[in-house]
């Protein structure tokens, strides 16, 4: 499946030289399988820091560790992370005015 994601850069306003980044997934996310999207809808499993989803790994006293994952956890479809703004690399067609 492809996670397209929107890279949005913000200003850390406590700090005039620090900017930190924001992933956020696309609504129109289309999913490998019923499960993964189920699982998306009731746990928040998307990154936004990382522009990845993540599973918990391990649950400790300090709360949990969040791990990335390239695959679905149910099927095990690759999982493409992709910047929109990245212009993909198949060549596009020219288009003439
Ligand atoms: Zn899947």
């Amino acid at each position: 499946m492809k996670a397209i994601y929107e890279k949005e850069t913000i200003k850390d306003p406590e700090s005039e030289n620090d900017s930190y980044s924001n992933f956020t997934l696309k609504r129109d996310t289309v999913f490998c399988c019923e499960q993964f999207k189920m699982y998306c809808k009731k746990f928040t499993v998307w990154n936004y820091k990382q522009g990845k989803f993540g599973i918990v790994d391990q649950i400790n006293y300090d709360g949990h560790s969040v791990r990335s994952i390239d695959f679905c956890p149910f099927c095990g479809e690759k999982i493409d992370y992709l910047d929109e703004n990245t212009p993909e690399k198949v060549k596009r067609k020219k288009v003439r005015i």
